[in-house]
């Protein structure tokens, strides 16, 4: 079994070609076959700036390494098709001495007009096949002179059977087909047929691509026929669509995948996501690692209809393997998301959050309070106590916040103070609640964090006083008639 997975560099690696990447490279695993990547970059107008840096960027940080290819190397060297270029000339000049190409001479003047000239009439616009009808002698003549050309292929009469491995054989009829430029005027093959002499020499058994492919297919089978080899195998993947049921795009949100990486998704949690676009298991499972999807993976499972990209379902995904790594993985994973904590204490805090947040990117702000002192307080800090007056709610919470500071002067700060929480909150008629909320703000400034007792613990006694003791004058200055500022 060999696979491929063939990038053209003009963008960035978008989440429906990841996945035609993981769907390669999980079948590959599964099968004990070689991945190969192969970059096809002839269509040299298109070629996008640092565009192929970008794609192996998101495939090395989804894990997806190939067997062969860029930077690998392998017994099919190069995997550039730029550097293959004698290898399709080859193949187009024994197209032409059989008669299944021909040289085509016609002018971009000349097929606009044809063009144009079709649609006006509403007919399919396609090549009228000009060129095919020259005399041998006449070709002859205008190759010599030098005069510019593209190759044609000559497609035939007939059908063609494809052969995908979700859809089953697949029937066109040969007149459907145009008859396709292999090689152009530049000397540089199209796709069609630099894809397929490449797929046959690299020994490709299955060609897994895009569903965008599917209707080129038949013409890819009948060059390969036309050079005397077997086709592949073929599996078309279905179309990725946004929420709103149209073709993912830009207009849907992050268009590469490394984009998600920074919106805090981690690649394990991306290729459980992905693997999930147009394939299933089978049963309710929806948790994977990549082990397990690797062991699970049947090809025959894709589906044939479009997948939907459901970002909740992402987010959900994320959430169980942030649950799902150890405490010290989860740390290192969120190093880059947390800049302003030192190693050691966002490891201490890592236990904190695991179960609180969906993506990395949440750690950052609800871990800022370990390293920033509330600078005030908001003006909320004091509970809406049930039936008592401003000044008499202030003082109460002047009173409560006093007798957290002594518990904590006094006491071991820790989960298990919870009691003894509990407890000032009793004697002072208060609910539990309101006594952790005030407490929390003003510990931290805000009202989300993770777990109070915890927190604190984690800020340690002396720091924990000083931002008490910020607080009590705080509220102190807001009693009637003291002077603020
Ligand atoms: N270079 C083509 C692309 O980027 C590859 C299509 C194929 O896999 O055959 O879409």
């Amino acid at each position: 079994m060999r696979v491929r997975f063939a990038p053209s560099p003009t963008g960035a690696l978008h989440p429906g070609s990841a996945r035609t990447v993981l769907f390669n490279y999980l079948f590959a695993r599964r099968e004990g076959g070689a991945f190969v990547l192969r970059i096809e970059d002839t269509d040299r107008a298109r070629l996008g700036e640092g565009s192929l840096e970008t794609i192996l960027d998101g495939m090395r940080w989804l894990g997806l390494q190939w067997d062969e290819g860029p930077g690998v190397g392998g017994p099919h060297a190069p995997y550039f098709q730029s550097e293959r270029l004698e290898i399709y000339r080859a193949e187009v000049d024994r197209l032409l001495a059989m008669g299944s190409a021909y040289p085509c001479f016609c002018s971009r003047e000349r097929l606009d007009e044809l063009r144009q000239q079709q649609q006006r009439q509403r007919r399919p616009t396609r090549y009228d096949r000009h060129c095919r009808g020259l005399t041998t002698e006449d070709v002859a003549r205008r190759l010599s002179a030098g005069e510019a050309h593209v190759v044609r292929m000559d497609i035939p009469e007939g059908r063609t059977t494809v052969t995908d491995v979700v859809r089953g054989d697949l029937e066109f009829e040969n007149s459907s087909q145009d008859d396709q430029v292999i090689l152009k005027s530049d000397g540089f093959p199209t796709y069609h047929l630099a894809a397929t002499v490449d797929d046959h020499l690299m020994e490709i058994t299955h060609v897994i691509r895009g569903d965008e492919w599917l209707a080129s297919s038949p013409k890819h089978v009948m060059l390969y026929r036309m050079l005397g080899w077997d086709p592949p195998r073929f599996l078309h993947m279905p179309l990725v669509l946004g929420p709103d049921k149209t073709k993912l795009s830009k207009r849907h949100g992050a268009a590469a995948v490394l984009e998600y990486r920074d919106l805090g998704y981690l690649p394990e949690a991306m290729i459980n996501f992905l693997a999930l676009l147009g394939w299933s298991p089978g049963t309710e499972q929806d948790f994977f690692t990549i082990d397990q999807l690797t062991r699970s993976f049947d090809i025959t499972r894709v589906q044939v209809s479009p997948a939907v990209f459901d970002i909740a379902r992402l987010d959900n995904l994320n959430g169980q393997h942030i649950r799902a790594l150890s405490t010290q993985a989860l740390a290192s994973a969120l190093r880059p998301y947390v800049r302003d904590l030192s190693d050691a204490l966002l490891l201490a805090a890592t236990p904190l959050i695991q179960e609180r947040i969906q993506r990395l990117t949440e750690a950052g702000p609800l871990l800022r309070f370990l390293v920033h002192r509330p600078t005030e307080m908001p003006e909320d800090l004091v509970p809406r106590l049930k039936d008592a007056a401003e000044t008499e709610r202030l003082e109460q919470t002047i009173a409560v916040v006093q007798d957290v500071r002594q518990l904590f002067e006094n006491e071991v700060i820790g989960p298990q103070l919870e009691p003894r929480m509990r407890s000032v909150a009793a004697d002072r008629g208060w609910k539990p609640g309101d006594v952790f909320m005030v407490t929390r703000v003003a510990l931290t400034g805000t009202r989300v964090t993770p777990p109070l007792l915890e927190s604190a613990q984690l800020l340690g006694r002396a720091e924990c006083l000083v931002r008490l003791d910020f607080g009590i004058g705080e509220l102190i200055c807001r009693r009637p008639g003291s002077k603020t500022g």
